[in-house]
């Protein structure tokens, strides 16, 4: 049986480059490539070299013959993507046409600066977008990156924002350690910009400063009654199971039997799964103590997901889905949530394979308390309770049937949002910085030196991985400004007050 890839695909495409036979899609050449919601291997191409496995960062891709029983199901949706296969050599020729993205390589005259052969970058952050531009830039031999971190410990949400029980996604830090160990990067920690040194004394003392500062906020949800007490973003609960410093204040109240959470991205699923998990199971992973022993306690004995929109629409993806299904959590979604909803009108396998899965959970039996429920098609217009939540009215999306569903803790997963940056010009509507292809910009002009990465420069999308190709991106456009003689010499930037 060929290779498998599995739930912790992070979809950084290293496979994709390191396999010798094109089995694995998308391809650079193929529309998905970079937003798809994981990679995939044509049974019928692979040559079970294991070319890919050492090449996944986070130990996704199995053997077929030592796939896991909770992982069996995946390589069904690795085939799946083949129903019909054509001759190999027909559908998927090798191609030589791409090949990972090459920066152009920096002549030291174009550098300037004390040292001429020298060029200094700073980057802002240390999550996968700040490590990926690393990466990319310690290629050069000429390139010295200074990695400014505000936290105490680095590598941003893989360390506070993936899920503890998601282990094998967090492996993705033995490759950032192993960036982190290069002779010309250094990561300085506990320096934060704006409070320990300033973007103008960055700018001074490098030839650029790469932004990757990530989206630190949630979405506001707008519906009256979000200010009542019982009422949370997840994303300040994901921080609290983590223990990032910044929501130690942000232990939920877990003495209701019910939570809902309003709206059903991964960030909604991780939070529903940690709440419903058997503590027992959870002791052992990277969680807080102070949210274990929380956890242990809780009240809660049902998490319902509830999206305004049908299933065929779900925000969360397929692997997600099946690590929930598959897994030890209990999930369950009503019968009648997917009434008038058929797989067989779906084009995309991907959307169809969520569906015909949904529609298999909801034909279990309810699983024993604590569980989680997918609920879809609901609006949420208000946040009820007097002082503290007490539930959440809906209306049915599209129509104006209403129905309250009660709980004593509500919390809002509608999206991360990117934080203006002092200095940075910022794109309010996007939440991002004003960047054209990671060159930040004014009126339409690129600033010398100033570049951006990851989610403060597309939006909070995409997986780890995503920001290989994002990062790869900025940086051939920064180190083509080098060669062009654009970027400022250090010691020109402004210089602060
Ligand atoms: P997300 O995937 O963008 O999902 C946002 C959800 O909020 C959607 O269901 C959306 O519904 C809903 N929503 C938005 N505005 C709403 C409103 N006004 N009222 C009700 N619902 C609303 O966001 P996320 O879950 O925060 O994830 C952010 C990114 O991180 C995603 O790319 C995600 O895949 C990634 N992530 C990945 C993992 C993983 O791979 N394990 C884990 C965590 C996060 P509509 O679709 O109808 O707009």
């Amino acid at each position: 049986m060929p290779h498998v890839i599995t739930q912790a695909c992070c979809g950084d495409a290293s496979c994709v480059y390191a396999c010798p036979v094109n089995c694995i899609h998308p391809t650079p050449d193929e529309p998905d490539f970079g937003i798809s919601e994981m990679l995939y291997i044509d049974p019928s191409t692979c040559v079970d070299c294991g070319a890919c496995v050492s090449a996944c960062p986070v130990g996704a891709i199995v053997p077929g013959h030592r796939l896991p029983e909770e992982a069996a199901r995946f390589a069904d949706v690795n085939a799946g993507h083949y129903p019909d296969p054509a001759p190999t050599e027909t559908r998927f020729p090798v191609r030589t046409d791409w090949r990972l993205p090459m920066a152009p390589i920096v002549k030291p005259a174009a550098l300037g600066g004390a040292t001429p052969d020298e060029l200094r970058i700073a980057i802002v952050g240390s999550g996968p977008s700040a490590m990926y531009a690393a990466d990319e830039l310690l290629k050069h031999r000429q390139v010295r990156v200074t990695v400014y971190e505000r936290l105490p410990e680095p590598f941003g949400l893989v360390r506070f924002g993936v899920a503890p029980d998601h282990l094998s996604t967090k492996t993705v830090t033995d490759l950032f350690n192993e960036i982190a160990r290069h002779p010309n990067i250094q990561i300085l920690l506990n320096t934060e910009i704006g409070r320990d040194v300033s973007l103008d004394e960055l700018r001074s003392a490098h030839h650029a400063v790469l932004w990757a500062g990530g989206a630190p906020t949630d979405r506001p949800l707008q519906i009256p009654g979000v200010d009542r007490e019982g009422v949370q973003s997840a994303t300040s609960v994901v921080g609290w199971y983590n223990g990032h410093p910044d929501f130690a204040y942000a232990a939920p109240d877990l003495s209701a039997e019910r939570a809902v959470v309003i709206g059903n991205g991964n960030v909604a699923l991780d939070v529903a799964r940690i709440f419903t998990a058997d503590t027992d199971r959870l002791a052992p992973t990277t969680i807080d103590p102070t949210a274990l022993a929380a956890l242990r306690a809780s009240n809660l004995r049902e998490v319902v997901v509830v999206a305004r929109r049908g299933p065929e629409h779900a925000a969360f993806t397929l692997p997600e889905l099946i690590g929930l299904a598959d897994g030890p959590a209990r999930v369950w979604v009503d019968p009648a949530e997917l009434s008038g909803v058929d797989a067989t009108n779906i084009d995309d396998p991907t959307v169809a394979a969520k569906v015909n899965l949904l529609r298999e959970i909801s034909q279990r039996s309810k699983p024993a308390e604590p569980f989680i429920r997918l609920s879809f098609g609901l609006t949420p217009v208000e946040i009820l309770g007097d002082g503290h939540a007490s539930g959440v009215r809906f209306v049915k999306t599209g129509g104006d049937e209403e129905s309250v569903i009660d709980a004593g803790l509500v919390l809002t997963a509608i999206g991360y949002r990117g934080r203006p940056v002092p200095g940075l010009p910022f794109d309010d509507e996007k939440g991002t910085v004003a960047n054209v292809a990671g060159r930040v910009v004014e009126n339409g002009e690129a600033i010398p030196g100033l570049y951006v990465t990851g989610w403060i420069k597309r939006g909070p999308t995409g997986f780890i991985g995503t920001n290989k190709t994002d990062s790869g991106e900025t940086v051939a456009n920064l180190l083509a400004d080098a060669e062009a003689g654009a970027l400022p010499r250090p010691g020109t930037a402004p210089v602060p007050a």
